[in-house]
């Protein structure tokens, strides 16, 4: 970690550094990168920023305006182990080159902003965010989406489309007894868990580059396992869940494998979450305990922060849940929430409160279920982050809690307590948006005209997919 563009040039000159990779996100929550010799990474150019065509960038810009600045961030400095050559990686943000100031649709910047936002309210000065984001593993996938032909095959199991199981977690043979059956068993140990090696290659090189490391396990699904690391302020929390995507892609592909942050690859069985644990602080100090709460010991701050994450769940899954794959994790009996409520330990509630150390005042924060790792987790920190503000300004009450079994309850009963259901479709999640966006145009965070654009895209996304015939469609229509 260096702390100016200084100390930067000074590094690569006296290590020898070869390359210099610079990494920036898209709004859609993928890294893009360009690798630059010493020569051109002077000082002045680290702190100036090094230019690229911005056209290209999704959802970034038009043709006519392209040139734009990648401007290195000397605190996210690190030796790629992935690379050959000495390769000092660095991420970016993105700057206007004329007047020179920071890119509105840059999610990075727009983190940077979300938080700059909550200092001026005076409500706090610091978001801390830990996010459990799973993944897949696979040995073999090949699939294909052209105008006469459609396949997927996931290890070993073919079919036109992915209606089957893993049949295999590395295991060459056709052994069943050392398989995970679906959706049936956490926590196994090998030769159960075939991805112990791996997951432990994966935690160890994310803590050489810098990543507070906490452990890593099997999860619920065949194939599927999750990395920890501990807490962090959130832009720099986001950072590093780029660089655990990264370190996991990278690893998984060192060992013939490839890892997936897919919310639903597999019917039938677990999906891929990314829990979101969050907090706000103030000189150091969390503003989310009570003594005397009148829940589980909740200030009221964070009673609010709640009401309006709730309140404006709809929309904000737009950029936590941003795929139409998203909405096929978000149904019952896979541990996913599709309540709107919030619980201390009803996993099918959206918001939960951990109850592990209810009396620490540092560890009293809530865990938003509904994302998964198919966003850009600046964007998706920076939605909730917004949500939860206005729950504060609006002094919002959330919903009472739902510390029962939500599915005993009829519509009616949950209409009468407040409580809706997640969205069913990205369609609905892009209409909750296109209604309820102000919370995120608050301190210009989110620009309207990135919003529209937004929307516009993942509209089309959905599209792509629900005028794709579906082979249950002909299962269900073929004779009619
Ligand atoms: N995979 C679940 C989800 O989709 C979470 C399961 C877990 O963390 N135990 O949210
Ligand atoms: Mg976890
Ligand atoms: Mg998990
Ligand atoms: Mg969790």
């Amino acid at each position: 970690k260096f702390k100016s563009a200084k100390d930067m040039a000074q590094y690569i000159e006296k290590e020898k550094v070869e390359l210099i990779d610079c990494c920036f996100v898209d709004p859609l929550g993928l890294w893009h990168h360009c690798t630059f010799a010493p020569s051109q990474c002077e000082e002045d150019d680290l702190a100036q920023g090094l230019p690229f065509d911005g056209s290209s960038i999704r959802l970034f810009r038009s043709i006519m305006e392209s040139d734009m600045l990648m401007v290195p961030d000397p605190a996210t400095c690190w030796i790629d182990p992935f690379a050959e050559k000495k390769t000092l990686h660095v991420t970016c943000s993105i700057y206007d080159p004329s007047p020179r100031k920071p890119f509105a649709r840059d999610p990075r910047s727009m983190a940077v902003k979300a938080v700059e936002y909550l200092k001026q309210t005076g409500i706090a000065d610091t978001m801390m965010v830990g996010p459990e984001a799973e993944f897949f593993l696979f040995d073999h996938v090949k699939y294909g989406v052209s105008p006469n032909k459609m396949f997927f095959e996931v290890d070993g199991v073919e079919g036109t489309w992915n209606t089957g199981k893993p049949s295999s977690e590395k295991q060459g043979g056709g052994n069943l007894a050392h398989r995970v059956p679906p959706k049936n068993w956490y926590f196994p140990v090998p030769p159960i868990d075939t991805g112990m090696d791996v997951r432990g290659e994966m935690l160890l090189t994310m803590g050489e580059l810098g990543v507070p490391i906490e452990k890593h396990h099997h999860e619920v699904a065949t194939c599927q396992g999750e990395l920890g690391f501990t807490c962090r302020p959130m832009l720099e929390c986001a950072d590093m869940m780029m660089i655990y995507k990264y370190v996991i892609k990278n690893v998984a592909r060192k060992h013939g494998q490839t890892a997936t942050f897919m919310p639903k690859p597999i019917f039938g069985d677990n999906g891929t979450g990314m829990h979101v644990h969050q907090s706000l602080w103030k000189d150091g100090k969390p503003l989310f305990f009570d003594e005397n709460g009148k829940y589980v010991k909740l200030s009221q701050t964070c009673l609010h922060y709640i009401g309006g994450l709730l309140k404006h769940a709809p929309a904000v899954l737009a950029f936590t849940n941003p795929s139409v794959n998203s909405y096929k994790r978000l149904v019952p009996g896979f541990e996913a929430p599709v309540n709107l409520a919030m619980s201390k330990g009803n996993r099918s509630a959206a918001v939960r409160i951990p109850m592990y150390k209810p009396d620490n005042p540092k560890q009293k924060r809530l865990e938003f279920r509904c994302p998964d790792p198919s966003c850009c987790p600046y964007l998706a920190f920076a939605a909730m982050l917004l949500a939860g503000i206005d729950g504060i300004k609006n002094k919002i009450e959330p919903p009472p809690p739902c510390d029962f079994d939500i599915y005993e309850l009829s519509e009616e009963e949950k209409a009468k307590m407040g409580l809706k259901s997640t969205p069913g479709s990205l369609t609905e999640t892009l209409d909750a948006l296109e209604a309820d966006h102000q919370f995120l145009t608050a301190g210009g965070v989110f620009p309207e005209d990135f919003i529209q654009a937004y929307i516009e895209w993942k509209r089309n996304e959905y599209l792509s997919v629900a005028t794709l015939p579906h082979p249950k469609e002909y299962e269900l229509y073929f004779q009619c």
